[in-house]
């Protein structure tokens, strides 16, 4: 599990290489595909089903700006003051590895940098409570009050989700939730925790593509994802940013 998710961390510190304004997103997931086949990884985005339309055409997820999650790589030429939600999934010697980081491209508002680092804080809230003998919605509950007591709001429509042989596994994890309420989490328990937070209303639609999620009230959305295992008691995170953000100087 640890192989697949430094894998796809490996390859979103090439994103961070490379976001930069004049870059299409099509250019970016090109990169990610090569870099994952490269390392002997297999993209598992690529031909993803999709019971509503067709399956997902490309390696990668590039969601913009006021796009929440499930973006999809095309001509979109990225522009100073965008964000970029890169998500990755990577099969590795029969295991998953799933993360997401949002990048900013050139220098964006102070208000949506606030965004990004209260996104990210949260995911690391989320993953403190997952301790052996906690509830699943003790991470909800600690994702959801770190955003909303600062005036974000928490996507409901979509969660993050147990991973292993599979990329989507029971259980759910929702990005809100009650303290003490839903399945007790235990050694051995693999989740990928993914906050999906927006800078005005939590409401979501879809576009006629049956992939593209966005903000109704077209504001911005920031997502963060971490695979982590619960192991010896806590968690322990499988993934890694360190990398990308050494590349962005954070
Ligand atoms: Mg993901
Ligand atoms: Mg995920």
């Amino acid at each position: 599990m640890r192989s697949a998710n430094l894998l796809v961390s490996k390859t979103l510190a090439e994103m961070a290489k490379v976001v930069r304004p004049g870059v299409t997103t099509m250019e970016l997931d090109t990169i990610a595909e090569q870099f994952i086949r490269d390392n002997g990884g297999e993209p598992t985005f690529k031909g993803c089903p999709n019971p509503f339309g067709p399956a997902f055409p490309a390696s990668i997820c590039t969601s913009v700006n006021e796009v929440v999650v499930h973006g999809i790589p095309g001509s979109q030429v990225l522009q100073e003051g965008d964000i970029v939600s890169i998500d990755c999934g990577a099969l590795l010697n029969g295991y998953n590895g799933d993360s997401c980081y949002t990048f900013p491209v050139g220098e964006v508002s102070p208000a949506v940098a606030e965004l990004l680092r209260t996104t990210k804080e949260s995911l690391y809230k989320g993953i403190e409570q997952a301790l052996a003998g906690k509830r699943l919605g003790d991470i909800g509950y600690a994702v959801q009050h770190h955003c909303e007591a600062r005036g974000y709001g928490v996507v409901r429509e979509f969660v993050g989700h147990g991973i292993g042989r599979e990329m989507h596994e029971d259980p759910q994890v929702p990005n809100y939730g009650k303290r003490g309420n839903g399945v007790q989490i235990k050694n051995g328990l693999c989740i990928a925790i993914e906050p999906m937070i927006t800078m005005g209303s939590p409401k979501v639609e879809m576009l006629a593509d049956r992939w593209t999620v966005r903000t109704q009230d077209g504001k911005p959305a920031a997502h963060f994802e971490h695979t982590i295992a619960v192991h010896h008691g806590k968690a322990d995170i499988l993934s890694s940013f360190e990398e990308i953000e050494r590349i962005l100087g954070e």
